[in-house]
């Protein structure tokens, strides 16, 4: 098996990642203001799954370098700090965890390898043009045929699908279930089936990051069906934990934050007792931030499910995000509404990214305010 990476000191950890991540991270990717597309991205990915580094949450007998919650936030810390870009990562993010818990040996043994070789990259297929919030009200329908499963529909706000080599489906295969939410399948589908085509759509800083993704009688074999027919729902709300897990991740804040800093720094802005009253407020919110997560990611590694509470995260996660990139705008002044790198004496600091970069974070995974709800129902037991 790999490296215990946890019989290292913290220290040790650190500074393994941190000589790592500063050398070999390319210079010219170094804090894009959006995420990695795939043929930019490819090689660092390759770097690091030859290094066995591409899966830090993953079990170690799955491949993954099992970190604990401690040294997982010494290596979120120190990409922050190298500038490693965001890269199509629902495989090792999503995909990977939710087969370990719910897919089947066939379906582990056949992707999560492909997943860590780049062979497999991933996009979610939840979200419909109707069905966001309310995600179980979905119409795209699969309809069994001989060995595969026959899919028609439409996926829209598809992250990345455009570099995606595979989607996972929700699809409705029971229309007369009594409730919405029974009836729902799980299927992982390969984008180069006929029949699927996309649609690119522009986010609000003018990048093409996601997509609409029609299903045209898509054939899919019922051997990716994961877990039980009429079942997918279970198995979408743990995925969701996964991907709450991961937005909860303090690694956007925690680069907006370097960034803050770093301009606090350039224009002397600790010296007005206000402003640094602010930021120590926020240094605290994302204190806490990184303890709520270790808290979760414990849980994962101890292959429990994430259950409703995982919403305090993603909810804290996006907020401090959001209230770290107005601070970030307000100590600019008049830079602030400048794109790219701004200069400010010897540092060059990109001040608008994270403002863009953090406004769909209380929208995706789940908005906060259908988080606040779960928490409210599922956590507080409060009437709906
Ligand atoms: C950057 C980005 C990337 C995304 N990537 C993906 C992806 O890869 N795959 C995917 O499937 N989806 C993706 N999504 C879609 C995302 O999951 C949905 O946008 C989200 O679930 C909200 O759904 P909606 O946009 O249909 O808004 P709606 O459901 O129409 O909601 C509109 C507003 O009403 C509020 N609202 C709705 N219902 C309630 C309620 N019951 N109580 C209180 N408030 C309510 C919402 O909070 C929101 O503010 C992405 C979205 C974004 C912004």
């Amino acid at each position: 098996m790999s490296t215990d990476w946890n019989a290292l000191s913290d220290e040790a950890f650190r500074a393994e990642t941190r000589t790592f991540f500063e050398n070999e991270f390319p210079g010219h990717f170094k804090f894009l203001p959006r995420r990695m597309r795939w043929a930019e991205c490819r090689d660092w990915y390759l770097k690091l799954s030859k290094k066995g580094w591409i899966a830090p949450n993953w079990p170690r007998e799955h491949g993954g370098m099992g970190l604990s919650p401690t040294k997982l936030l010494i290596y979120f810390e120190e990409t922050e700090r190298a500038g490693v870009g965001r890269m199509p990562d629902q495989g090792i993010t999503m995909v990977g965890p939710t087969l370990i818990r719910f897919g089947n040996d066939a379906q582990r043994g056949h992707f999560l390898p492909r997943i860590l070789a780049g062979d497999a990259i991933w996009c979610q297929g939840y979200s419909e043009p109707n069905s966001g919030s309310d995600l179980a009200s979905l119409r795209t329908e699969a309809v069994p045929d001989g060995g595969d499963y026959v899919i028609n529909g439409s996926k829209i706000w598809t992250s990345m699908a455009h570099d995606a080599t595979h989607i996972y489906v929700l699809a409705r295969t029971d229309k007369a279930a009594k409730k919405k939410q029974e009836g729902i399948s799980f299927f992982l589908v390969d984008m180069k089936t006929p029949g699927i085509t996309l649609r690119t759509i522009r986010n609000i800083a003018g990048h093409e990051e996601f997509c609409q993704v029609f299903f045209d009688n898509v054939r899919t074999p019922k051997e990716n069906l994961v877990g039980e027919l009429h079942k997918g729902w279970t198995i979408a709300k743990g995925l969701l934990g996964f991907e709450r897990l991961n937005i909860g991740s303090p690694r956007r804040p925690l680069q907006a934050m370097e960034k803050l800093e770093a301009l606090a720094q350039a224009r002397g802005l600790m010296a007005d007792a206000a402003f640094a009253e602010r930021l120590t407020q926020l240094k605290l919110d994302l204190a806490d931030l990184g303890s709520l997560y270790g808290r979760y990611v414990d849980k994962a590694r101890r292959g429990e499910a994430m259950g409703p509470d995982v919403s305090m995260l993603k909810v804290w996660s996006m907020d401090t995000y959001q209230k770290l990139s107005e601070l970030l705008l307000e100590a600019a002044g008049e830079y602030a509404p400048m794109e790219g790198e701004v200069s400010f004496g010897d540092t060059a600091i990109d001040v608008l990214s994270p403002f863009y970069n953090s406004r769909p974070g209380t929208i995706y995974g789940g908005s906060n305010e259908i988080q606040r709800n779960i928490l409210a129902k599922y956590v507080l037991n409060l009437p709906s």
